[in-house]
């Protein structure tokens, strides 16, 4: 009999809701605080922000399923539901019992997974009568995605991109303005936030946090604007669940149950949303299943940063949220990774890293250049170089498991492809990229500047 290799739904088997973590975990993460008052956040709070539905998802803890509208799901279709492949180059290239398996993202249109939050985002702006929206985004991909989803539903975005992806990777800034989004350099003069750091650092290349800032600072001072954000907010993590709880079908297609489930980690949304489905299983069930976020040895939140309120942004424009972090001005390496460089972890995830409920693993950038072209070169996929990180944690764990000699299940997310980011394979194709070292006392210093909340 031939093998089968990929596991396809149907458009009828795109999920009609999302599911919401929150409401099956026994310690809910802790509340977001205000930054100025330091009370916990209300609803009101943060409709200044966002847009009201997407406020009320973000607080909401109790309701384990939220409906995915019917004018979101017609554009899931464009793409969703995403094929789930059975990587039986790679297993052989490994010479591995495991079995692995990946959710392939990389097959949306714009090549990423943020397209999920990117069309509930701006759906719900449309929908409530808002005319703009601003937002950043890191290595280019939140940025396209919103670029599209905007234009879908007739909104005016602005993005700020992180100065160093900007100059990197010019393509992914062709594409946003393709789809009629104008684009920002960050850090800018067009902000408050952007004017203070480039007095104090005139060549900064920018950061996400810095980038947020100025997203922030343009949607408040806008009329009938709101921020979006692609990534670490718990709403983005509901979004984005549709991955796993069609991987979940897919995975029973295939006749197996991962023994892992991993995702690259940068705010953690994609991580999220390959993984709850799985963990409701765990929670609910008791079920045995690893969970593994893999972060960049040069940017590593979860393995090695503190759990303390923290700002998500540069210039503490943001709720204060109870996150693993390395400190809201942290200045990550400039690993190509980019979606990586985030200082911090979603407040869902970093309780349920408290609560050893997943794991966390941290890569160094030739380490996932090295997974990436053996993946390339086994499965016919150039790999984004954020999901090469998962790609590195599951070739670790099937090698595992070939000095074991045990059969295990593996399952990783495919975050998306890396065809605007050849630049960074022709660099390490010319042995031009290093490992960035990150010493004890840096992170020590940094996380030392923050107050101690918890
Ligand atoms: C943005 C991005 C990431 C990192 O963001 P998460 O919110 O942690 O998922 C990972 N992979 C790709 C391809 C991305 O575009």
């Amino acid at each position: 009999m031939s093998k089968t290799k990929k596991f396809l739904l149907s458009e009828n088997d795109i999920p009609t809701a999302w599911y919401n973590v929150v409401a099956d975990m026994k310690n809910k993460p802790l509340p977001p605080l205000h930054p100025a008052t330091k009370k916990p956040l209300t609803i009101d709070d943060l409709t200044s922000l966002f847009a009201t539905e997407l406020a009320k998802q973000e607080l909401n803890s109790t309701d384990r399923w939220i409906e995915i509208p019917e004018e979101v799901r017609d554009l899931y279709k464009n793409y969703r539901p995403t094929p789930l492949v059975r990587a039986y180059g790679l297993e052989k290239a490994l010479d591995t019992p495991a079995h692995i398996f990946f959710k392939n993202e990389s097959v949306s249109p714009v090549g990423s997974h943020k397209l999920s939050s990117a069309i509930a985002q701006a759906y719900y702006c449309k929908k409530e009568g808002i005319t703009n929206i601003t937002t950043e985004t890191g290595a280019g991909q939140w940025g396209a995605a919103l670029s599209y989803a905007a234009k879908a539903f007739g909104l005016e975005l602005a993005v700020y991109m992180v100065k160093i992806s900007y100059e990197q990777k010019p393509y992914r800034r062709s594409i946003m303005q393709t789809f009629g989004a104008q684009v920002i350099p960050s850090p800018s003069m067009s902000t408050k936030a952007g004017r203070k750091i480039l007095t104090e650092h005139p060549n900064y290349q920018g950061s996400l946090g810095t980038a947020i800032s100025e997203a922030i600072e343009l949607a408040l001072q806008t009329p009938n604007c709101r921020y979006t954000l692609g990534s670490v907010l718990n709403h983005v993590a509901l979004h984005q669940t549709v991955i796993g709880l069609e991987a979940e079908k897919q995975m029973e297609m295939a006749g197996e149950y991962p023994d892992m489930v991993i995702g690259c980690f940068g705010g953690g949304s994609n991580f999220s949303g390959i993984t709850f489905p799985f963990l409701r299983h765990k929670l609910t069930d008791g079920k045995e299943v690893r969970l593994i976020a893999a972060e960049p040895a040069s940017c590593p939140k979860l393995t090695r940063g503190v759990f303390q309120y923290d700002f998500g942004d540069e210039a503490g424009y943001t709720p204060l949220l109870p996150m693993f972090t390395l400190g809201h001005d942290f200045a990550p390496a400039h690993i190509h990774a980019g979606g990586l460089r985030y200082h911090g972890a979603g407040t869902i995830v970093s309780q349920l890293k408290k609560d050893n409920l997943i794991e966390a693993v941290d890569i160094k950038q030739l380490d996932t250049f090295k997974a990436a072209t053996l993946f390339a070169q086994t499965e016919g996929i150039i790999p984004a170089p954020e999901s090469s990180h998962a790609i590195a944690a599951a070739i670790n764990e099937a090698l595992k498991a070939k000095e074991e000699g045990k059969q295990k299940t593996i399952l990783f997310n495919l975050s998306g492809h890396g065809l605007i980011d050849m630049a960074a394979y022709d660099q390490y194709i010319a042995g031009d990229l290093t490992n960035y070292d990150l010493p004890d006392e840096e992170i020590a210093q940094n996380v030392a500047k923050l107050e101690k909340i918890i």
